[in-house]
């Protein structure tokens, strides 16, 4: 067991089929993002002639949604090219924590995974909830 061997567990053709997942998905979010950050810009703009208190707080809490909406779409996007980028590496698939793959299943649902179901309910109970996002 001394010889560490970087298997590849997945097949090639369902590899490029997560591939073509995630860069579609990729291209969904990229979307999103600018969506965001257009809607929030409009908003920026717009506040220039709202003197209105009320209305001023309303928009400053729109804006802060709009904001970690997007910060949200970025860390989606940035999920994605990590796992694209793992897919170039040969370690998709492959939990990051514990190097067992990763189940089909947990792939199909989250292309994104990192980390096997067991891993991954390790580290959120390790965190805590505070990272969990409520949105
Ligand atoms: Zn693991």
């Amino acid at each position: 067991m001394s010889r560490r061997v970087r298997l590849r567990y997945m097949e090639q053709e369902k590899v490029e089929h997560f591939r073509s997942v995630l860069l579609e998905q990729l291209r969904q979010h990229t979307d999103n993002v600018r969506e965001n950050q257009e809607a929030a810009l409009e908003m920026v703009a717009a506040d220039d002639g709202v003197k209105d208190s009320v209305d001023m707080s309303l928009q400053d809490v729109s804006q802060e949604l709009q904001f970690r909406l997007g910060e949200r779409e970025s860390q989606i996007v940035a999920d994605i090219d990590q796992a694209l980028l793992r897919i170039d590496e040969g370690a998709y698939g492959e939990c990051a924590r514990c190097g067992k793959p990763i189940s089909e299943r947990r792939l199909e649902a989250m292309p994104t995974a990192r980390y096997d179901a067991e891993c991954q309910s390790l580290i959120e109970a390790s965190q805590g909830l505070d990272d969990i996002s409520t949105l």
